[in-house]
């Protein structure tokens, strides 16, 4: 009984050792990997502020070197730069400047913070969500980096909003609401409001004139002084894409179609920012 105890305590140590061996050797010799996309850009630095330095083709190979926020430092070729670390060992064929940003998309009000009422007696939490799975699903097929404030019917305060895009150094922010007026029917269209004048006005601008294929009025860009856009450094916008309490605005707003123009529109309107930076 003894012996047998013996060498199964052998056997074990024997057994980690190996582990212990190989793992020691996969962290020496790191897998090296290939990149997927054609021409992707490398940066100087992390982030897609900092200047191109030279352009990937599709399958050069690249060991990570290091990491910060969203980046990875990589080395390919002999080159050294910065990437999206979620563009690394990712195909995609609709490469673009909006692939490298990432987004924080925040869905307005949620659980006990239901919004404006609507015309019909629904409440705005509802189609905010809705017209931000639009948006998010254009987003993501572009590449980018998107992040949700939430993504049910959850309770999440003001203050988490903006800070969620601080913590995940977003390149934007765009909070997503309906309007409402006074008396029912006295108001109509969508409004693109912003805070900072250095950081979102540019950003306002081009997000407003992308949204020329909606079918309500356009009542342009205004200042706005919401919590969710001011309390922050990412560039913010806040969109008002509709009055819920408008009849005419609501058959738009709960439009699953409407929504997706919105959607696209944004996307465009991205397309535009990023590649005027
Ligand atoms: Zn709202």
């Amino acid at each position: 009984m003894l012996n047998k105890k013996v060498d199964f305590r052998i056997i074990l140590t024997f057994i980690v050792t190996i582990l212990a061996f190989l793992l020691l050797i996969a962290r020496l010799y790191p897998k090296s990997n290939h990149i997927q996309i054609n021409n992707l850009e490398m940066h100087s630095g992390p982030s897609i502020d900092y200047p191109v330095s030279t352009k990937l083709k599709s399958n050069s190979k690249f060991k990570i070197i290091t990491k910060k926020n969203n980046w990875s430092k990589i080395n390919s070729n002999g080159k050294t730069g910065w990437v999206p670390t979620w563009l690394l060992n990712k195909k995609l064929d609709n490469y673009s400047k909006l692939s490298e940003a990432t987004i924080v998309l925040d869905p307005g009000h949620g659980g006990t913070d239901a919004g404006a009422l609507s015309i019909k007696g629904k409440y705005e939490k509802a189609y905010t969500m809705q017209l931000v799975n639009q948006v998010y699903k254009e987003l993501k097929n572009s590449g980018a980096n998107v992040i949700l404030t939430r993504n049910n019917d959850q309770y999440v305060s003001l203050n988490e909003r903006p800070q969620l895009a601080e913590k995940n150094h977003a390149d934007l922010f765009l909070s997503f609401h309906f309007d409402s007026s006074d008396l029912n029917n006295s108001a109509t269209g969508f409004t693109t409001y912003y805070y900072h004048n250095e950081s979102s006005l540019a950003l306002a601008n081009t997000i407003n004139q992308s949204l020329s294929n909606l079918p309500l009025t356009n009542r342009g860009v205004e200042f706005g002084d919401y919590l969710v856009i001011r309390d922050t450094t990412v560039p913010s916008v806040l969109l008002e894409s509709g009055y819920i309490n408008n009849s005419k605005d609501f058959k738009y707003i709960r439009n699953p179609n409407y929504q997706k123009q919105i959607a696209k529109d944004i996307k465009a309107g991205l397309n535009n920012y990023f590649n005027k930076k």
